[in-house]
């Protein structure tokens, strides 16, 4: 297993990459459904699900926020990016929270099994608070995939999400989800505007994908004013806004 950080180890990962986007693949067919766009969270920020969450509440909609759950306060490692509370309020609000890995690792730094059980880890953790709860949908941390995960994975969750750009359709790839960053600092308001005519055109579904949400960003997060403008020219759009697993009903997933 090389260092993802070295030179190697990054050629590596990306070789991984593009093979994951081209085999192993679980079509859904979104050509026959109106648009739908679906805005997520990953890892679970006190921002996002605070101000994030109440954009959302404000346009009507719900999001899916994937959780870390090494990334709790208190929990160890301890980075300390979200409270219990946080995700109690979520789930009590009608948002569904899906999975992530524990440590939020990733694919090509670590053998297969190494990933299977840091999510497993996620998954008791969670399910420690939450009995019950079912974490149905994955996003792959840094969107580090490989083609065996894929394999190992598509039988575990409805649907696995990376971080490619793109539209979800008129053919989706269940096993590899596109999904478009919406950060401030890789994304304006006409690429959003783009993105949403581009999945009308085609009839297909649109992922957007953020973590903090804050007045001072990370560079993986966007403010609120942002979110917000996106959320409603979405909803103004006439696109239908929903969870990731309410968009795989209106697919005919099981
Ligand atoms: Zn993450």
């Amino acid at each position: 297993m090389k260092n993802p950080h070295s030179m190697a180890g990054k050629a590596q990962g990306y070789f991984h990459r593009v093979m994951a986007k081209h085999l192993h693949k679980r079509l859904v067919s979104s050509a026959e459904q109106p648009p739908i766009v679906s805005f997520t969270f990953d890892d679970i920020h006190t921002s996002a699900a605070g101000a994030g969450a109440s954009i959302l509440a404000q346009c009507g909609v719900k999001g899916t926020f994937y959780v870390a759950m090494s990334c709790l306060a208190g929990e160890e490692g301890n980075k300390g990016l979200f409270e219990i509370d946080d995700v109690r309020r979520l789930i009590g609000d009608g948002h569904e929270i899906g999975c992530h890995t524990w440590g939020h690792i990733r694919a090509c730094g670590t053998s297969v099994d190494n990933y299977l059980k840091d999510i497993a880890k996620n998954a008791e953790r969670f399910s420690d608070v939450f009995p019950g709860y079912r974490l149905a949908n994955f996003s792959y941390p840094f969107g580090d995939v490989t083609t065996a995960l894929k394999v190992q994975l598509a039988p575990l969750f409805r649907s696995l999400r990376g971080i490619r750009p793109g539209i979800n359709g008129p053919r989706a790839d269940l096993n590899l989800l596109l999904s478009n960053n919406l950060y401030n600092s890789c994304m304006d308001m006409e690429r959003v505007s783009q993105l949403i005519a581009e999945a009308q055109r085609l009839g297909g579904w649109l992922l957007f994908c953020t973590h903090d949400v804050m007045a001072d960003p990370s560079r993986f997060g966007c403010t609120p004013d942002f979110l917000k403008a996106a959320v409603e020219l979405t909803v103004e759009s006439g696109c239908r806004v929903m969870t990731v697993d309410k968009a795989l009903n209106e697919l005919g997933v099981p």
